[in-house]
């Protein structure tokens, strides 16, 4: 009824600011209600088939009480992480043809950010996440090119946590800090002291991410704790070699679950929490003006203001494809992280439609 006329009208400016945008998709995905929770209780009103989404105030009636957002796609809570995959399958491909490509997950904690990069378990395939299904669609596509192309694949996975880097992959699980390289060139080594391990299978792949996920816990009481404040990122290195010419291509592949995007309260922070909190701040809302500097082609673009962006300066622009899912969590409680969050998408993937303009 009266969303037809709202929909009608943002997709109109939606059209016109599409000229504008930048080479980032953003794909907003809506974690389920989990076993316990009110399900009639939620703030999604409306999701629309071209990436609408209305979210209804749970304290405001009436229009006033709506915002409405459009992305490149909006997940209901009913998708899967095949259906997820499918959707990012050409991306990922594009790596083996020489593409650089970054993919996050952004959110407040609890909002699905690891369920959808590396799924809740390793074990049943069906529950794989992003970062195991793109390792292994990347082997099985290089195998289905080795009678043209012979390529090679080296995986990285840092932590990034209070602004410093540290290796995941290391074998004697060292947490010495590692430096960045300032790298301009595209596909260049930004951490070239973090270790690199040659893959070949799925098993290699479940075997590394066993040792990330060990290194991550070293000296944190809590994993899930240390990880809501850190950022993760696996780097996926492809060289390949053309049979017939020689010649070489290098594509590289971030796949990155940040930390959590949740405002933390000034007041009720002291000491780590609050170094942790201002830490995240910084580099998210870096990360943000990374991304909309390059949507708006800024002849500057502020790589240098946190670690983050600059472990990923040479994925981000140029020819480099970047997609970012926004988590987002259904129940009411979660309205404000949630609205926050949505704006910060809102503005990465350059469309701003502010409030539903039905009434105009
Ligand atoms: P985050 O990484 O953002 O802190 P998690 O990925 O840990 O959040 O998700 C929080 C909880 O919600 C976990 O128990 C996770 O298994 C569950 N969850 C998240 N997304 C989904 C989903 N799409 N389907 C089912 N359960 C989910």
């Amino acid at each position: 009824e009266n969303y037809h006329t709202i929909l009608a009208e943002n997709q109109r400016l939606y059209n016109e600011v599409q000229e504008l945008k930048g080479n980032i998709r953003v794909y907003c995905r809506i974690r389920p209600f989990l076993p316990g929770q009110n399900k009639r209780s939620t703030t999604i009103d409306f999701i629309g088939e071209n990436g609408e989404l209305l979210i209804a105030n749970p304290s405001k009636q009436g229009k006033d009480g709506h915002r409405m957002f459009k992305f490149n796609k909006v997940y209901s809570p009913a998708a899967t992480q095949a259906e997820v995959f499918l959707d990012i399958q050409p991306l990922i491909r594009s790596v083996l043809d020489g593409y650089n490509v970054c993919i996050f997950a952004y959110g407040q904690t609890g909002s699905g950010k690891t369920y959808t990069m590396t799924g809740p378990n390793s074990v049943s395939k069906e529950y794989w996440g992003v970062n195991y299904r793109a390792l292994n669609d990347l082997f099985d596509i290089s195998r289905n090119r080795r009678s043209t192309f012979s390529y090679e694949v080296g995986v990285q996975m840092v932590e990034i946590y209070n602004e410093q880097v540290r290796d995941l992959l290391s074998n004697d699980g060292s947490q010495k800090r590692l430096g960045i390289w300032s790298t301009s060139q595209p596909n260049g080594l930004a951490v070239p002291e973090a270790s690199m391990l040659s893959v070949k299978s799925t098993s290699d792949v479940l075997e590394l991410m066993q040792i990330g996920q060990a290194n991550r816990a070293v000296g944190s009481t809590a994993l899930n704790e240390r990880s809501s404040r850190s950022h993760s990122v696996l780097t996926v290195h492809v060289r390949g070699v053309e049979l017939k010419t020689g010649s070489t291509l290098r594509g590289c592949l971030h796949l990155i679950d940040l930390a959590g995007s949740e405002r933390v309260e000034r007041s009720e922070a002291t000491g780590d929490r609050l170094k942790e909190a201002m830490h995240i701040n910084k580099s998210l809302s870096a990360l943000g003006d990374v991304i909309f500097a390059l949507a708006q082609k800024s002849p500057h673009v502020p790589y240098r203001n946190s670690k983050l962006t600059q472990v990923l300066q040479s994925s981000l622009g140029g020819q480099a494809k970047t997609l970012m899912f926004v988590q987002i969590n259904p129940d009411v409680e979660s309205f404000s992280e949630t609205i926050s969050t949505l704006k910060f998408a809102e503005r990465v993937s350059g469309v701003e439609l502010g409030a539903a303009r039905s009434n105009k």
